[in-house]
Parts: structure tokens; C-alpha cells; sequence
């Protein structure tokens, strides 16, 4: 280690700690939003909170950026390393510390990936409601410094709506916040939601508080085909009034995401027999087995009754749950059906989502001849997510540009759950006001005056 700065790391951490970027693995070189690998100037792999805090005042005293990484599992880039910069991996960091069950809430290291906290989580006969897809390999600190979302949203909000506390370590060191597991707690500022969703740029999360709550004990699932978009409102407006708090699903598909799946992905059983202008996956979980399957299939019937829903079928099973989720779930699937493409995270009120799913499907075409786009999302949160090929010799960027447009022209958010990283920077000021944007520098100033922590993702 010939560089001074990460001698002095070594000496102050101890050799184990730092990996040189000559060694380091290529994990560290990428996350999953696909962008060309750097390859850190070195990977830190900390224990401990003061291992953390130690380096972090290292590296700030040297003016040495830092990129903070979890599971890499983000979409926009904010985990990959900029060039010259040192990765801070929290993965050693990995300890469920306590499931508490009287405060309905559990205490976790920043490295714990997802999945094995909701398992900690079950074994206490808990249940922990943050879920995403990349639960396998998300970490909690990065699920929270995405402010990450999912499909269980409707129901229990996003990453930000989960964590009662947590701590984090700032540029120069300084450890603050705490593990606060009490739901009101209104002592001055709530420094928490600062470092929730901000990506690394503000601050390193160690460690986290996260709700929990009983295992529900009901699951009610069904695949709706329906008469139109006004159909899927109305069946959304109803479900949320009839099904109260039990509803925890809302996932809506547009023909083109149906029809590509069906068609082409050998696995998926159709849900239904025939093919509808909407498709929806409703789903509740409950605790009463004796009423809430009977509210859940009184709906449908009514609605069906009416013509909104034309067509529905009723999980018998847990396999059929599963066979559901899978048709929403087939998103794995896009390299192989779309080849280059784009996945677009957007959020809209639920009642311009149509006319800008129709004023995509007229653009786009019309810009890049042959290219295809499927719509879908958590329409109940208003998060619709598109997915778009790429045709040969078109520009990405170019595709980007005209969606990213449209959201804006619509009065939507060019990301719902997936973050800003350094992908969607371009079009930031489209859906942001420039008071705001000045405001977020500001704060960034504030607490990182060197700009070590994730520099140029988010804002500058
Ligand atoms: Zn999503």
C-alpha cells in the first residue's frame, strides 16, 4: 500500500479492514443499475460502528470521497464507485440485534441483508412489512438510504414509513442519532428521515430500527381482468373502502406487460382465460380467518356484477398465490425479452396515469419507430413503472429524455422508489423546484463541507 492515504486507513483499522483496489472483488466495481464497472481505489469492510466512524474522519481529513455500499441492488447508480473513490462496504456488519416484541420493533446492524432480517423476524413470530424484490440481496442500510419501496407499500408505506431510529455516522465522524424504538418522540428535529433516502450523500446509517408487527394470519389473492382503467379505479377506491386496513396489494398490468409475459415466458400459468384492457393483482392479509375471505370475495362478486370486473380468479391455494405474484414478479425476465432496455420508475396521481400511458404510447413510436414499452406498477401508491426496449441505433439517453419529459409535463416524479443516483440527475430539475434543490445543497454543505460522501450523485 504505497498510497498515504490508505496506509494511514490500515494503520488506524488494521490491514484486514482494507482491501487495496488491485484485490478487490469485482462486486465492489458495480450495482445493478448496469452502468460500465469502476474500479474502487479500495474497499472498506468496518466491523464496528467506531471502525466506521474512524474511517470516515480519515478519509475526510484527507479529502478522500467515500461511496457507501450495501447489497449494490439500486437502480440509479448511487452504489457504484466514482473514480478515485473508496468503497465503505457495512456487509461485516450483518447482526439482527433484538426482535422486540413489546415494541413491535427490531434492531439491526446496517449489513443485514433484507430477507434475513423479515426471517429474524418470523422466528420471534414477528413480521417485518418492508419487502422488495431484491430481498435476497438488499442490505437494511441501503434499503433506508434509498428510502426503498416495494410492493407492500399501500399497506405499510415505504422504507422511511418503517424505521423508528437509526444512527449514522457524518463525513467527519461524528456519530449521531440513536436506536429510538419509540413511535412518538417529537424532541426536536427528527434527524432520522435527513439520511432516509439520501443515498449516501448525507451520511453513512449503521445501524436501524425497523416496526414489526404480528404475522397476519389471512391471505386472500385474486387476478382481476378489467373493463378499463376507470374500472381499475374504481375497483382500487372500493377495495381501500370495503377491505379497510387488510388490503396489501394493488398491483396493476397493462396489456402489453400481460400479453409479453403470457406469451412469451414458458413458466407463467394465465391467471385467466381471456385477454382484458387492465389487469390487477389484488391481495389482503388479515388476522379474522372467519370474516376477511368472505369481504374479500363479496367485493369481486360485486364487481363483477357490475361489469367493471370482467373477469376474475379466486388463490384456492398457496399456489395459486404464488402463480399470481408470479406473472407481477416476471420483471426478471426483461433482458431476454426486450434486450437494451430502460426501466423507468415514475410516480403520477392515479387519475393522470392513463392519459400518460396514452400519450406514451403515441411519442414513443413516433420518436423510435419499432420500439416496444410495457406498463405496470403499485398503482395504488400512484408508482407506475414502464419498461422500454431500446431499438438498434437508437440512444438510450434520447428515450430517457423523451419519458422523463412527459413525467414532468404531467406533474409526476421521475423516481417513486429506485432514487436519483447519478441516472436520473439530468432530468432532476424537471420535477424539483430549484428552492428545493438549492435547499438539499445546502444541507449537503452543511454536514459533508468536504463533499467525501458519495460525491456527484443526487446533487452536486
Ligand atoms: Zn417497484
Amino acid at each position: 500500500m504505497n498510497d498515504p492515504v490508505l496506509r494511514e486507513l490500515a494503520d488506524a483499522l488494521g490491514p484486514d479492514v482494507v482491501i487495496p483496489g488491485e484485490e478487490a472483488d469485482v462486486r465492489y466495481w458495480n450495482d445493478w443499475a448496469g452502468l460500465p464497472p469502476v474500479r474502487p481505489k479500495a474497499v472498506l469492510r468496518p466491523r464496528t460502528v467506531e471502525e466506521v466512524s474512524l474511517a470516515l474522519s480519515v478519509c475526510n481529513r484527507r479529502l478522500q470521497p467515500v461511496v457507501p455500499q450495501g447489497g449494490r441492488t439500486g437502480l440509479a447508480g448511487a452504489g457504484r464507485p466514482s473514480e478515485g473513490a473508496i468503497v465503505l462496504s457495512l456487509e461485516r456488519m450483518n447482526r439482527v440485534l433484538e426482535v422486540d416484541t413489546a415494541n413491535a420493533a427490531l434492531v439491526a446492524e446496517a449489513g443485514v441483508v433484507l430477507e434475513a432480517a423479515q426471517q429474524a423476524a418470523a422466528e420471534a413470530g414477528m413480521f417485518l412489512p418492508l419487502d422488495l424484490g431484491a430481498r435476497g440481496s438488499c442490505q437494511i442500510g441501503g434499503v433506508l438510504a434509498t428510502n426503498a419501496g416495494g410492493n407492500r407499500v399501500i399497506r405499510f408505506g415505504m422504507a422511511r414509513d418503517n424505521c423508528l431510529g437509526l444512527e449514522a455516522v457524518l463525513a467527519d465522524g461524528t456519530v449521531v442519532g440513536g436506536l429510538n424504538r419509540l413511535v412518538k418522540n417529537n424532541a426536536g428535529f427528527d434527524l432520522r428521515q435527513l439520511f432516509v433516502g439520501s443515498e449516501g450523500t448525507l451520511g453513512v446509517i449503521t445501524r436501524a430500527v425497523l416496526k414489526v408487527q404480528p404475522e397476519p394470519s389471512t391471505t386472500a389473492a385474486a387476478f382481476c381482468g378489467l373493463r378499463d382503467f376507470e374500472a381499475m379505479v374504481a375497483l382500487l377506491e372500493r377495495a381501500r373502502a370495503r377491505l379497510g386496513g387488510i388490503l396489501s396489494a394493488f398491483e396493476a398490468m397493462w396489456p402489453e406487460y400481460y400479453d409479453l409475459m403470457i406469451d412469451h415466458v414458458q413458466r407463467l400459468r394465465a391467471p385467466l382465460s381471456g385477454r382484458h384492457a387492465m389487469y390487477v393483482l389484488l391481495e389482503a392479509r388479515g388476522y379474522h380467518p372467519e370474516s376477511d375471505e368472505a369481504r374479500f370475495e363479496r367485493l369481486l362478486a360485486d364487481l363483477v356484477a357490475e361489469g367493471m370486473v370482467e373477469d376474475a380468479a379466486l388463490a384456492r391455494s398457496e399456489r395459486d398465490v404464488r402463480d399470481f405474484w408470479a406473472v407481477r414478479d416476471a420483471v426478471a425476465e426483461f433482458p431476454i425479452l426486450l434486450g437494451r432496455h430502460v426501466n423507468f420508475d415514475l410516480g403520477l396521481p392515479v387519475r393522470t396515469m392513463q392519459p400518460f400511458v396514452d400519450a406514451l404510447r403515441r411519442r414513443l413510436p413516433a420518436a423510435f419507430p419499432g420500439i416496444r414499452a410495457v406498463y405496470f406498477g403499485h398503482i395504488g401508491d400512484g408508482n407506475l413503472h414502464v419498461v422500454t426496449g431500446v431499438p438498434e441505433g437508437v440512444d438510450t439517453h434520447a428515450v430517457e429524455d423523451l419519458v422523463y419529459r412527459t413525467v414532468g409535463e404531467f406533474g409526476g416524479t421521475i423516481s417513486a422508489e429506485h432514487g436519483i443516483g447519478t441516472i436520473k440527475k439530468p432530468w432532476f430539475h424537471l420535477v424539483r423546484s430549484a428552492a428545493d434543490i438549492a435547499t438539499m445543497r445546502r444541507l449537503k454543505r452543511t454536514l459533508d463541507p468536504n463533499g467525501i460522501l458519495n460525491p456527484g450523485k443526487v446533487v452536486d
